[in-house]
């Protein structure tokens, strides 16, 4: 089983080989990539190791360069409205989700940016105007951008939520509700769901139901 033989595109399998030097995809990698490229909602049981940041960031990437209009250099947006939403709990976490897309974002016109909370928004901000299509967050700072009116959720189309179970014993999911709330106001035409967690408590299991529709789910 090879990268190339999952239909990622020849930049990202490029980026797959040359930058990233992954021979082989991992277990939950061979799995979750096909059912997502598929279009389908997933929620996988996936521990840190196993290669779940590149398991939820290449559908995601690939569907991003199939939607995206030609980058629009320049032009500072002052508020943004990216494709993509990937949310986790820590600032460290959503730091190395962002290092990773930007190797797998090589060589494309797909831009990603990272906002999390403890830190001056100010960067953040100017990393914003520049456009994102895919923004990693944790639910806090992304609940206080959005209530600035300095990102929309109007146009996502994925939403991924890794490591599902440590946001919720973080306390975050009345964020995250309020966030994916927004997302179904108004009603999308289709958006594409991932959960991510180690653990699958009743309160995972409700999250899964809530924001997944008829989805497959992934044990590796
Ligand atoms: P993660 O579980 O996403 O935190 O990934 C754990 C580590 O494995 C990261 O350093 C990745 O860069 C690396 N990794 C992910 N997928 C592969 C792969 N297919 N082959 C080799 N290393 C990988």
């Amino acid at each position: 089983n090879t990268f190339a033989e999952i239909d990622l595109g020849e930049v990202l399998n490029d980026n797959i080989r040359n930058r990233c030097k992954y021979v082989k995809p991992t277990p939950i990698q061979r799995h979750a990539i096909p059912v997502a490229l598929a279009g389908r909602d997933l929620m996988a049981c996936a521990q840190t190791g196993s290669g779940k940041t590149a398991a939820f960031c290449f559908p995601i990437i690939a569907g991003v360069l199939k939607t995206k209009s030609p980058a629009t250099y320049g032009r500072r947006e002052s508020v943004a409205y990216p494709l993509a939403l990937i949310l986790s709990p820590t600032r460290e976490l959503c730091c190395q989700i962002f290092e990773e897309a930007k190797k797998f974002c090589f060589q494309t016109n797909v831009k990603v940016a990272v906002v999390y909370g403890g830190a001056p928004v100010y960067t953040q901000l100017r990393s914003l105007e520049r456009g994102v299509d895919i923004l990693v967050a944790t639910p806090g700072r992304l609940t206080d951008l959005i209530e600035r009116s300095k990102i929309s959720l109007q146009k996502i189309k994925y939403l991924a939520l890794d490591e599902a179970d440590r946001m919720l014993d973080m306390g975050f999911e009345p964020q995250i509700r309020k966030i994916v709330e927004r997302l179904d106001m108004p009603p999308p035409a289709s958006r594409q769901t991932m959960l991510f967690s180690a653990t699958f408590p009743i309160e995972i299991q409700r999250m899964a139901s809530d924001f997944l529709k008829n989805y497959i789910f992934l044990s590796v």
